[in-house]
């Protein structure tokens, strides 16, 4: 355990505080990237960071790196990050406690005059909820190469301004490579589960230790069109055929076991009139689970229902890859880092997946990456309404600044 003046109510000021910035009268926040409030959250951050004695460094994408030195200089740091954008009918917490957890960290290094082995470096992605610039998580993603410089820059958002534009004409298109951010020892995101497991079971900590793989499709039900006053007997209704698969998909989800998840969110028929039977049914599929192999047979299995119900009900079932998404294990090393930490601290945890996407799924792709997982009350995200228990936050936090420190070593004079 570290010695830490680690400050529970120092964060929850700070929580509070940057809330205001793009808050909503529901108790929300509206801060979504490339805005002038994300602007001015940054610049909060900044303030803080300055004051803590850290170095900024902003990259071409705006992503925000607040260094802190280390004695060793032949080590890399040991990062800590997460986001601060928000949806825009967003929570107080979402992203926001990552940030401001490291931040918190960062103070409690300066008041007590402590110096680190490795540097610690805490960063603020660009865009992670991905609402005006989609997808998401564009800063990680394109600092750990999964798309480039260019094609994050080029997006658009549905009023047609680009990504590059908005970045420079908020103030924070800084000069740094977003590659630099590869060159990390360690990396460390605390996040609010965004789920209802870790309040459910009483449990203040989840050690994240893998994300779910994912796999997307379009299904397209081809059958006929006729008159709603038509006989029953020989319809070919490609939404009552979409229904059977649809109910088959939550069947394949919860017979897959452990963490298999099977969601249609989007659906439309053709020619969608009242009176008629609907000869086309266009559906989404979203299917993932912590296993790929088991993945593969939730895929296996959809292919098979849509071809019995092909058959039994005389339409044509087009099952079509639309995105895929490998399974990511996080680091286990430091993974244990955090269950020494929370154990010194006799705080409960639990092992537990991801099943949403983060900052630290892309960064696990070129440096090994670790999150862990405060409750969220209702497991209620994205919503105005996202709340979190005080207590909750600073077991978090003291978990993550004894790990991030144990990972980085104290010099001890
Ligand atoms: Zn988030």
């Amino acid at each position: 355990m570290s010695n830490l003046p680690l400050s529970g109510a120092r964060l929850w000021d700070s929580l509070m505080e940057m809330a205001r910035i793009g808050g909503t009268p529901k108790g929300g926040c509206n801060r979504q990237t490339l805005t002038p409030e994300d602007a001015e959250g940054r610049a909060l951050l900044a303030r803080w960071g300055e004051a803590a004695g850290l170095t900024l460094t902003t990259d071409r994408l705006g992503n925000m790196a607040l260094l802190r030195p280390g004695r060793d200089p032949a080590r890399r740091p040991v990062a800590i990050g997460s986001h601060l954008d928000t949806q825009p009918t967003g929570g107080k917490f979402d992203g926001v406690l990552g940030v401001l957890a490291g931040m918190e960290v960062m103070r409690a290094l300066h008041e007590a005059g402590v110096e680190t082995e490795a540097p610690i470096l805490l960063i603020n992605w660009t865009n992670e909820e991905g609402a005006r610039f989609s997808p998401p998580m564009m800063g990680s993603g394109a600092a750990m190469g999964a798309f480039t410089e260019a094609q994050v820059l080029d997006t658009t958002d549905p009023e047609g301004v680009r990504f590059g534009d908005a970045l420079a004409a908020i103030g924070w298109r800084g000069a740094a490579d977003p590659a630099a951010l590869r060159d990390l020892e360690a990396y460390f995101e605390l996040h609010i589960e965004q789920g209802p497991i870790l309040e459910r079971e009483g449990i203040p900590l989840g050690i994240v230790t893998h994300a779910l793989a994912q796999q997307w499709f379009d299904v397209t039900v081809r059958g006929e069109d006729a008159h709603a006053g038509g006989e029953m007997a020989h319809r070919r209704d490609s939404l009552v055929a979409a229904a059977i698969l649809v109910e088959a998909l939550e069947r394949i989800a919860l017979e897959s076991g452990g963490d298999g998840r099977a969601t249609v969110g989007r659906i439309a028929v053709e020619p969608s009139s009242r009176n008629v039977v609907p000869s086309v049914t266009r559906f989404s599929v979203d299917l993932r689970h912590g296993d790929e192999a088991a993945l593969d047979a939730m895929a296996a299995a959809l292919r098979t229902r849509a071809a019995e119900v092909a058959a039994a009900r005389g339409v044509a079932v087009e099952v079509t890859p639309f995105w895929a998404f490998p399974q990511t294990p996080f680091d286990p090393a430091l993974a244990e880092h955090l269950r020494e930490a929370a154990r010194a601290r006799g705080i409960a945890h639990r092992d537990i997946p991801t099943g949403i996407g983060h900052d630290a799924v892309y960064v696990a792709r070129q440096v090994p990456a670790v999150m862990l997982f405060c409750p969220c009350h209702g497991g209620i995200s994205h919503n105005e309404a996202e709340s979190v228990a005080p207590e909750w936050a600073e077991a978090a936090l003291l978990v993550l600044g004894d790990a991030v420190v144990a990972t980085a070593g104290i010099v001890r004079t």
